[in-house]
């Protein structure tokens, strides 16, 4: 079982300052009064995963997820989120036992993504965590709403999450890369 050990934010929507956070190999509750940044925290994992979408990320263009300032403090540049995973049971398919995936978002649009401290694409952070039941898509994040969301689904966009539950949904991803040759 992969799992998450830790999560480094800065400049990442509340978290002005560099915010780190250990995750035990257990569960973890987040609790805090509303508005404190609890969801802010899965928007941090789900965006480092790749997230391309401003409206799942509840905001209406990439920029928002830049800490904007406050009456006390200067708006960030850019963001930064890294997250730190325990890779002993290589489920992962790095042959490291720790991963750490960064993502940093400049003013100016410019994005960047790091495995294990080197650069990489967005396509490699996908593809390591695609049917990992990690991935930004994945059953393993569930926001406020989903729950109806899911029950509500197109038939298609339902088979989508269970796909990837079943880990069927990387042959089918690589089977249309193949054909489309
Ligand atoms: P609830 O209990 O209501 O679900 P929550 O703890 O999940 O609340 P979040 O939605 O994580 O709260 O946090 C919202 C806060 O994050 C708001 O105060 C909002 O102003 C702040 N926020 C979001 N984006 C930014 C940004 N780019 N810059 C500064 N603050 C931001
Ligand atoms: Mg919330």
């Amino acid at each position: 079982m992969v799992y998450l050990k830790s999560i480094d934010a800065y400049g990442f929507k509340s978290f002005a300052e560099h915010t780190h956070v250990d995750f035990d190999n257990g569960v973890t509750a987040i609790v805090g009064p509303n508005g404190s940044g609890k969801s802010n925290i899965t928007d941090a994992i789900k965006w480092v995963l790749g997230e391309q979408s401003a409206k799942s990320l509840r905001g209406s263009k990439m920029e928002d997820v830049i800490f904007n300032g406050s009456k006390e403090r200067k708006k960030c540049q850019y963001a930064e989120v890294k997250l730190t995973l325990d890779n002993h049971s290589r489920k992962l398919n790095i042959d490291e036992d720790t991963i750490t995936v960064e993502r940093r978002l400049y003013r100016n649009g410019d994005s960047e993504y790091y495995l294990n401290k080197e650069r990489t694409r967005l396509k490699s952070v996908i593809d390591l965590f695609l049917d990992s039941g990690l991935g930004k898509e994945a059953f393993s994040i569930i926001s406020q709403g989903k729950v109806d969301e899911v029950l509500n689904a197109k038939p298609t966009d339902r088979r989508y999450l269970i796909e990837e539950a079943a880990g069927v949904l990387k042959y089918k991803k690589r089977k249309k890369e193949a054909t489309h040759k």
